[in-house]
C-alpha cells in the first residue's frame, strides 16, 4: 500500500467484535483474563492497549517499516518523553553528540537533565561533517539529528551523519517532527531510531500532546517496549484516538501545508521589509541540494528575519490576527512565534543559542491569500 492509503489503513483494521470502522477509544486500565495469566494479549494499559497498538502500527507503518519485519514503533505520552525513553537507553558515562541547532527542550533534557546525572555530552554542527567525526568520543553511544532544524531550519545529510554513528558505535536518533515521514523517511537513509512530536503534523489539529519512537532494528524494538512499560509515559487511549485520526490525513496536509509555504516563502523574499528569508526549499538556503536529494517537499515551516531587527520581530508577530502568537507548530492552524522569547529561551547563552529578532512560522493550511494579507497588514 502507498502512504495516503496506509495513513488510513495501517494497524486500524475494523474493529473485530463490532466491525467498527474507526479504532475504539479502549478506555480501560485492565482486562479479564480466562485463568492467571492467560489472557487475549492485553493485561494493564500501561503494558499495552488496543487504541495504542493500533497507533503504534500506523506510526511504524508511514515511517516504512513493514509488518513482521520485527521493526516498530513505542507511542510515549509526548515527544520529550520519546527522547526521555532514548535517554535510558544510555548509561552514566556514556557521551551524547547533539546537533548545534535542534528544540530547546531537547537540549534541556540532554544537558540540564541527563548531563547532571554523570552522562557527559556536547555540541556539533551537523551541516559539517568533519566537525561532527572531531566530535566523536570513545564513549559516544548516541547521537542526535534534527532536520530539518528547529529554528533555522538547517538540513543536514541523513546518510552521512548515520554513517559517522555507524563507525562510531553510537545509537543515531534522527527528530523527524518538521519534515513528518511523508516528506522524509531517515529509516531508509541508516537512521536507528526516527522521534516524532506527534503533538505537531502527525496529530496536525493542535488538540493533543504526544510522541513517539520507530525503529527497524528488533533488539532495540524490544528495549524501547521493555523502557515504555518500565519507565510508564504512555499515552491515553483518547490520545492515541486524536493522533490516529490526525494521521489519516496527513499526505493531503502536508501537501497543502508545503504549498503556502511556498508561496509565502516567494511573497517575503520580495518584500524589502524582510531581510533574510529561511526556508529549505530556496535556492540560496545553503543546504538546498541536501535537502532536495533527502526530502520530497520542503515542509510548512519558514523562519525570517525582519528589517527593524528585535522590535520589528516583536511588532509583526504581536500584530497578526488570523495567525495566532503561539508554541507549537504543525497543526492547521498557522502560527507565529519569537523562538529566542519563547520555546528557546532555554538555549539562550548556549552553542545552541538562536538570534532575537528570528520570526518563525507554522504556515497553516488556510487560504494562502488571507495568510498573506494578515502578515502584510502586522508588517505595516
Ligand atoms: N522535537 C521537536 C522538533 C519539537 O519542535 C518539539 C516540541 O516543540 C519536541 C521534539 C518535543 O515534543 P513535545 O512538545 O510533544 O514534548
Amino acid at each position: 500500500m502507498r502512504f495516503e492509503t496506509r495513513a488510513i489503513h495501517a494497524g486500524q483494521e475494523p474493529d473485530p467484535t463490532t466491525g467498527s470502522v474507526v479504532v475504539p477509544i479502549y478506555a480501560t486500565s485492565t482486562y479479564a483474563q480466562d485463568a492467571p495469566g492467560k489472557h487475549a494479549g492485553y493485561e494493564y494499559s500501561r503494558t499495552d492497549n488496543p487504541t495504542r497498538t493500533a497507533l503504534q502500527e500506523a506510526l511504524a507503518s508511514l515511517e516504512g517499516v513493514t509488518e513482521g519485519s520485527g521493526g516498530g514503533s513505542v507511542a510515549t505520552a509526548s515527544g520529550m518523553a520519546a527522547a526521555s525513553l532514548m535517554g535510558y537507553l544510555l548509561k552514566a558515562g556514556d557521551h551524547i553528540l547533539l546537533p548545534n541547532d535542534a528544540y530547546g527542550g531537547t537540549f534541556r533534557f540532554f544537558a540540564r537533565v541527563l548531563g547532571e546525572q554523570g552522562f557527559e555530552w556536547s555540541v556539533a554542527d551537523p551541516t559539517d561533517l568533519d566537525a561532527v567525526r572531531a566530535a566523536v568520543r570513545p564513549n559516544t553511544r548516541l547521537m542526535w539529528l534534527e532536520t530539518p532544524t528547529n529554528p533555522m531550519l538547517r538540513v543536514a545529510d541523513i546518510a552521512a551523519m548515520a554513517e559517522i554513528a555507524r563507525d562510531a558505535g553510537a545509537v543515531f536518533c534522527v527528530d523527524n517532527t518538521f519534515a513528518t515521514p511523508y516528506l522524509q523517511r531517515p529509516l531508509d537513509r541508516g537512521a536507528d531510531v526516527v522521534l516524532h512530536s506527534t503533538t505537531k503534523y502527525l496529530g496536525g489539529h493542535s488538540d493533543v500532546v504526544g510522541g513517539g519512537l520507530v525503529t527497524r532494528d528488533a533488539g532495540l524494538l524490544e528495549r524501547l517496549r521493555f523502557l515504555q512499560n518500565a519507565a510508564g509515559p504512555v499515552p491515553g487511549p483518547f490520545d492515541a484516538y486524536l493522533t490516529l485520526r490526525g494521521l489519516k490525513t496527513l499526505g493531503v496536509r502536508m501537501d497543502r501545508h508545503c504549498d503556502n509555504a511556498t508561496s509565502i516563502t516567494e511573497w517575503l523574499s520580495a518584500d524589502s521589509r524582510i531581510e533574510e528569508v529561511i526556508y529549505p526549499g530556496l535556492a540560496d538556503h545553503p543546504d538546498h541540494s541536501v535537502a532536495q536529494s533527502q526530502m520530497d517537499r520542503f515542509g510548512g515551516m519558514i523562519s525570517f528575519r525582519p528589517v527593524g531587527g528585535i522590535e520589528a520581530a516583536h511588532r509583526i508577530a504581536e500584530r497578526t490576527e488570523l495567525v495566532f502568537l503561539a508554541e507549537s507548530l504543525g497543526g492547521v492552524e498557522s502560527l507565529i512565534e519569537i523562538p529566542a522569547a519563547m520555546t528557546h529561551t532555554s538555549v539562550a547563552g548556549t552553542d545552541l543559542e538562536v538570534p532575537d529578532d528570528l520570526v518563525r512560522l507554522s504556515v497553516g493550511i488556510e487560504n494562502v491569500a488571507d495568510l498573506i494579507e494578515d502578515l502584510d497588514r502586522a508588517l505595516s
